[in-house]
């Protein structure tokens, strides 16, 4: 939403002079802050106390609390302060789907975004997407409770994610008589806490978010407390992208602005420091250099179809600022790429440490594939087995072999493509990332980029004399995959067998990766967890990829359960050389048959995680070749495949 979007219902200033007053709000600063606690801290009622108190509401917050009051039948257009907070509540029950409620008011000095979430455990991710973007956090205190898990939890999170300035506002002080010695007794333990983590400072504010003491303006219940109200600090704190604009210039392009010849500009958010005409960029992760010709204002949410011209030029732009930059050269640049200061441009890396806040049901699961989002960049990333996990109560590391929910771990990943970066310690945006399930399209997990492994920088891809062609073409053929995937039992080894053998007559070379037979040797060291079945898979596509390198033709009988490994080795070949063969036997067919005497194990529970029995498999849902076992013989079943891969 744009400022010039935004209706305000206020009161003198806006009948008076409109103009006027859009001018000064226009130039209001803006902080985003977060509201955490437990359940019962009072959340709804201080954001309620300081929208009612802040007497400047938006204009479909307005309506829809009026048309609640009319329900309710009392006071008209004038909104009590109870159904507010009642309303605010409700909302956020019904909400519970949506992840973060965001909630805008404004004072005479700044405009505010506060992001209200639910405090059960199980809505971490909601706080931290939260929080991602906040500049403040108040952590609630109940004054009758004082310091508890969730306090320490939110904490934690908000300080690894980043949010320099925290408010402990001790609530609820009524109910303790306004007792100084509570006060005190909660601001030693939270202190205790808080250096502990590696908080420095914050600011603890006693307060009512019920009675509205300390609220906007000093109580006269707590004489001994001599700070400013909340409303005070929140007006007041300096916010982020002051700081940020003094750091090193970077911005990640969101969009190419290319309406007509004549005009070509990289759109995006400046993610820190200050730009200006003549200034000397590189373009990351190509390493190109240029210089800024002009500084273009962004035309509005209009985006890309806005056009070039929208506001004027400008003579500097800083961090937090939506710009449009053109360039001396013309280098390449495009959506995804970061805009650096020549001279001190951020990293370019695909392998990293880095902390991750597991917010999925699922299991984290090393190796898989999943998408990796930071800044405009999209690339995909496998996590390795986690360094250690954090007992955010204790702050004990502990031994883990994966992360589950709301989990916070630290592990290494790797990306499938160099992508530009700095450590989230530096810059929000560019070392801040989120995790999404290939399949399920769900953000998994968020992360913060610590620093990028060495290893990266000093492995290179040593290129070979003798080409994956050339190896191909001394064997006269095409190589090729054919990955065959089914239930245990399906007929995958005795049809691959038959496909080996009739093509070993056509004097194809070939080769036949056992799923039984590699588990003695090159993944012994792997069981039948998800983990280790993704871990498993994603050898055998490393393992076959480097033999169609060497020309072969590939034959695997893995049961391969999952989709998104399956995808990840398609991903891995060249285009149109993983052929993806469904040996598709019903469950009842391959048990019926129990050559191995597996399923009978599995029925009676001596064998765990069996596919099809106690873990799942997923079928494919398009393979290149489907077999239905139960119509064709094994025989026939070969044929059909050996003639699909050699016409
Ligand atoms: P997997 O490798 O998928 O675990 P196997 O090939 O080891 O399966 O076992 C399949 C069993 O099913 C073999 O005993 C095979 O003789 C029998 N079978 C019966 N009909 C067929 C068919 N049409 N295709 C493949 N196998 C069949």
């Amino acid at each position: 939403m744009s400022d010039a979007d935004v209706i305000y219902k206020t009161d003198a200033l806006i009948a008076e002079d409109i103009d006027q007053y859009l001018e000064v709000h226009q130039h209001k600063t803006m902080l985003r802050f977060i509201t955490c606690g437990s359940v019962d801290d009072g959340k709804s009622t201080l954001i309620g106390r300081l929208l009612y108190d802040s007497k400047m509401i938006f204009e479909d917050q307005l309506e829809a609390l009026a048309a609640d009051s009319r329900k309710v039948g009392t006071q008209g257009q004038e909104i009590d302060f109870a159904l507010l907070v009642d309303g605010l509540a409700a909302e956020r029950e019904q909400g519970i789907t949506i992840d973060v409620a965001y909630r805008f008011f404004a004072t005479e000095k700044r405009k505010f975004i506060v992001a209200d979430t639910p405090g059960h455990e199980q809505y971490t991710r909601n706080m931290v997407t939260g929080a991602s973007t906040a500049d403040l956090a108040v952590i609630l205190i109940d004054a009758r409770k004082g310091v508890l898990t969730q306090t320490r939890r939110h904490s934690y999170l908000a300080h690894l994610i980043g949010i320099k300035n925290i408010v402990l506002a001790i609530n609820k002080m009524d109910l303790v008589d306004y007792d100084q010695a509570v006060f005190d007794g909660i601001l030693k333990d939270y202190t205790e806490f808080a250096h502990s983590i590696g908080i420095k400072a914050f600011t603890p504010i006693p307060i009512s978010g019920f009675k509205g003491d300390n609220i906007t303006g000093l109580s006269e219940n707590t004489p001994w407390y001599r700070g400013p109200t909340l409303m005070e600090h929140l007006e007041t704190v300096e916010v982020n992208s002051a700081t940020d604009a003094d750091k090193p210039f970077r911005m990640a392009v969101q969009w190419v602005n290319r309406p007509n010849l004549d005009f070509r500009g990289f759109s995006g958010q400046i993610a820190t420091g200050t730009v200006r005409p003549g200034d000397a960029i590189r373009v990351l992760p190509s390493g190109k250099t240029s210089s800024i010709t002009r500084i273009v204002t962004m035309p509005s949410e209009a985006g890309p179809a806005g056009g070039a011209g929208g506001g004027g030029d400008l003579e500097q732009a800083v961090a937090g600022q939506s710009v449009t930059l053109c360039f001396a050269d013309e280098i390449d640049c495009s959506r995804g790429d970061v805009i650096g200061q020549a001279d001190n441009p951020p990293q370019a890396a695909d392998q990293f440490e880095a902390t991750i806040v597991w917010m999925a049901d699922e299991e984290m699961l090393p190796g898989r594939p999943y998408w990796l989002k930071i800044g405009t960049q999209t690339v995909t990333a496998t996590v390795q087995h986690p360094k250690y996990q954090v007992n955010v109560n204790t702050m004990e590391h502990l031994a883990a072999k994966t992360l589950d929910l709301n989990a916070i771990g630290v592990a290494n990943l790797s990306t499938d493509k160099q992508i530009v970066f700095e450590p989230y310690e530096a810059n929000r945006t560019l070392g801040g990332f989120i995790l999404i399930d290939k399949i399920s399209n769900a953000t998994v997990a968020a992360g913060m980029l610590h620093f990028s492994l060495r290893r990266a920088q000093n492995v290179h891809w040593q290129a070979t004399d003798v080409t994956r062609e050339f190896h191909a073409n001394l064997k006269n053929q095409k190589p090729a995959v054919l990955w065959f995937t089914g239930l245990s039992g399906a007929g995958k080894s005795t049809i691959a067998n038959l496909v080996e053998k009739k093509l070993a007559r056509m004097n194809r070379h070939t080769f036949l990766l056992d799923g039984d037979n590699v588990r003695h040797g090159l993944n012994k060291d792997l069981g039948f967890t998800d983990a280790d079945r993704v871990e498993n898979i994603r050898r055998v596509g490393e393992v076959a990829k480097l033999m169609t390198d060497a020309g072969l033709i590939v034959i695997t009988a893995f049961i391969s359960p999952f989709r998104s490994e399956r995808d990840m080795v398609r991903q891995m070949m060249q285009p149109g050389e993983f052929i993806e063969v469904h040996i598709d036997t019903p469950l009842a067919e391959a048990e019926a048959r129990d050559v191995k005497g597996l399923y009978k194990k599995a029925r009676s529970g001596e064998l765990k995680n069996f596919t099809g029995i106690d873990s799942p498999y997923e079928a494919p849902e398009d393979p290149e070749i489907r077999i239905d076992t139960t119509g064709m013989t094994a025989e026939q079943a070969a044929d059909a495949i050996v003639a699909r891969l050699i016409p």
